[in-house]
């Protein structure tokens, strides 16, 4: 994104010129009172003299020390400022000429005068003009001020990106091809009576691929490509957002066909009237210009307005009316096949080691979105690079895994004896409880390296899932209660370090109850949770929603949850306290230990525990 020029810059930049100007004009000679300069020339000093108008400028016959407003200096030049004509000096060129001095005489210049009248108004000129600009906000207008058009909103007129480099979202390739086509040929459609849509909202989480989606239509079809972010048009002026669109609708229709592309709709795009305070103008302008814009086209221009969102639900109604984003198109996150050929596009042209399995990098990659995997590709190869190695192997992708997900290991974090045993039984915890119990993901490994901001991590392989059944939301609660439960059980002392168990543990609670009708209480009720970020008007109002009554058995409800998640955990970690010492013990000497060995571990504590409590006879 091209950066604006602060207008406080240019500002600054005059004020300090006019400023030098003042100092240095004219000239830095020292500046001395009328009776010290008839000292001066009474002491037969001065050589010479340049009388003007309002001043004189004086040049000794030696260097004097001469007094300035911080002291003096050694000059053999100086001003004076000439008393004003009503006071006069009469005498004062019979006093110099008595004296010896020569005189000249200079008749005045205007411009220093004017500019240290006038500067200051000009000053204010320039200002309010710059300001006036802005709040045009004309394309136009700003052009002339030396700012390209591009800065405003990106254009390309010819887009190199197809659907080839689209990986995966395979409906909403298909879903797209149609405009693709209508912009590629339009008189097909108007034949027929067919109306094709205005605008099409892609919805989906950040980094899936929404932009390039859009950008791959225009590329398709070979049309010229506008885009935007619609917080740029949020700007300190009323109407200068609304202007802006104004000039966006205008050049696309006058390079159409063509395609708007508005990045993160909801910016400005969400419900109007909510939010607190009143309505926010600026927001509400824009948005209305944008309605207005998209319901001014002709039946026949061949401009197409993409918007990108991720929280569809909080746009204004009005947005998603026939003949506006009445169509919607899902772009979510990538499946596992998705993931692997998202990888093979971000792989395409980095030389990679024979050993590089995409299948199993998609497998570990569960969550990530196309950008997620391009910043992964990315990362393995700067690992790659600052091992020296020729090509990438697995082994950095792994690397550049753990580095993106788990944060930078910490190696200048030094824990005591003491509290590096106690990360090792709460690490043992989670990983004893993922691996006891039924329903919970496996452990990929354990770790009590710090990275980020943890001290120490159990790293689950979870499964592909759509729906997530009850069982394993409980025991996904009780593996993030294991932690604490292990520190209660073995250390003999709690620690600060389960916060961010309980938290996550807590909003997943809180969802159980509000969203997903698992509460003992709600059965069949979905009150919402409202996890995502929403703004505080609606947040407010939704308070309303439920009674004290209710509020107080939805917290009855999570903590019973909670309760019985970690009263398990306890159970499951007791029974299996052997395999707990052993793998904490494991951990402290090795720090990392993969899964493999945590279900070993467990598999030779049962087979002895079995054997202890059935001797051979
Ligand atoms: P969004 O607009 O949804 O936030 P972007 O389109 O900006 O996401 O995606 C960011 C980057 O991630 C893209 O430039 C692209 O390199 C990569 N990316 C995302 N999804 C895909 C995909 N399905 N196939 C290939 N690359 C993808
Ligand atoms: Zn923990």
């Amino acid at each position: 994104m091209a950066q604006r020029i602060n207008p406080w810059i240019p500002l600054l930049a005059l004020l300090l010129g006019y400023w030098v100007f003042l100092q240095l004009s004219p000239g830095a000679a020292p500046k001395i009172s009328y009776t010290e300069f008839k000292t001066l020339v009474a002491e037969d000093k001065v050589a010479r003299v340049v009388i003007s108008d309002t001043r004189i400028t004086g040049y000794l016959k030696a260097p004097e020390r001469l007094p300035t407003a911080t002291g003096t200096t050694a000059a053999k030049r100086f001003v004076v400022d000439l008393p004003p004509p009503q006071v006069g000096d009469k005498g004062l060129l019979g006093f110099l000429e008595a004296h010896g001095v020569v005189i000249q005489t200079q008749s005045p210049s205007i411009w220093p005068q004017l500019l240290i009248y006038l500067g200051p108004t000009l000053l204010l000129i320039v200002f309010f003009w710059f300001f006036f600009m802005r709040n045009q906000g004309g394309v136009g207008q700003v052009t002339q001020f030396g700012q390209s058009r591009a800065r405003m909103y990106g254009t390309e007129r010819r887009v190199a990106t197809t659907f080839a480099d689209v990986a995966g979202h395979k409906e909403a390739k298909a879903e797209l091809r149609e405009v693709v086509e209508f912009l590629k040929n339009p008189e097909k459609y108007r034949k027929l009576g067919a109306e094709i849509p205005r605008g099409v909202l892609l919805v989906g989480p950040p980094g899936t691929g929404k932009t390039l989606l859009a950008r791959a239509v225009a590329g398709e079809a070979g049309v010229p490509f506008f885009s935007v972010s619609a917080s740029e048009f949020m700007e300190m002026f009323v109407g200068v957002g609304a202007s802006r669109v104004r000039t966006l609708f205008e050049d696309a229709r006058k390079h159409a066909p063509s395609i708007i592309f508005i990045d993160e709709l909801d910016s400005i795009g969400r419900k109007r009237g909510a939010g607190i305070g009143g309505g926010h103008d600026e927001r509400e302008q824009t948005l209305n210009q944008i309605l207005s814009e998209m319901d001014g086209f002709e039946k026949d221009t061949n401009v197409i307005v993409l918007a990108a969102t991720n929280r569809p639900d909080i746009l204004d109604p009005a947005l998603l009316r026939p003949g506006r984003f009445d169509r919607q198109v899902v772009v979510g996150l990538p499946s596992l096949e998705e993931r692997k050929e998202i990888l093979k596009v971000h792989v395409r042209n980095k030389p990679l080691a024979p050993d590089v399995d995409l299948d199993e990098l998609a497998r570990v990659t569960p969550g990530f979105s196309g950008a997620d995997l391009k910043n992964l590709a990315n990362e393995a190869a700067l690992i790659a690079a600052r091992e020296g190695a020729a090509r990438i192997a697995q082994d950095h992708f792994l690397k550049a895994l753990d580095k993106i997900t788990l944060g930078l290991e910490r190696g200048a974090l030094k824990l005591s004896e003491k509290e590096r045993r106690a990360v090792a039984y709460h690490e043992a915890g989670h990983a004893v409880a993922s691996e006891v119990l039924p329903n919970a993901d496996p452990v990929t490994k354990v770790s009590i390296v710090p990275r980020g901001m943890a001290l120490g991590v159990t790293v689950p392989k979870p499964e592909e899932r759509v729906l997530i059944s009850i069982d394993h939301l409980m025991d996904e609660l009780s593996v993030l209660m294991g932690g604490r439960a292990a520190e209660e059980l073995f250390t003999g002392t709690v620690t600060t370090g389960a916060e961010n168990d309980f938290k996550r543990a807590t909003e997943l609670a809180k969802r159980m109850v509000l969203d997903w009708g698992m509460g003992d209480h709600f059965k069949n009720i979905a009150w919402g949770s409202h996890t995502g970020p929403v703004f505080l008007g609606e947040e407010l109002a939704r308070r309303k929603d439920f009674s004290e009554e209710t509020a107080r058995l939805v917290d009855e409800d999570i903590r019973k949850i909670l309760d019985e998640a970690y009263a398990r955990t306890k159970r499951v970690l007791e029974a299996h306290a052997a395999a707990m010492h052993r793998i904490a013990a494991e951990l402290l000497e090795k720090e990392t230990i993969p899964g493999e060995r945590v279900r070993a571990i467990l598999r030779e504590t049962s087979r002895e525990e079995a054997s202890e409590a059935a001797p051979e006879a």
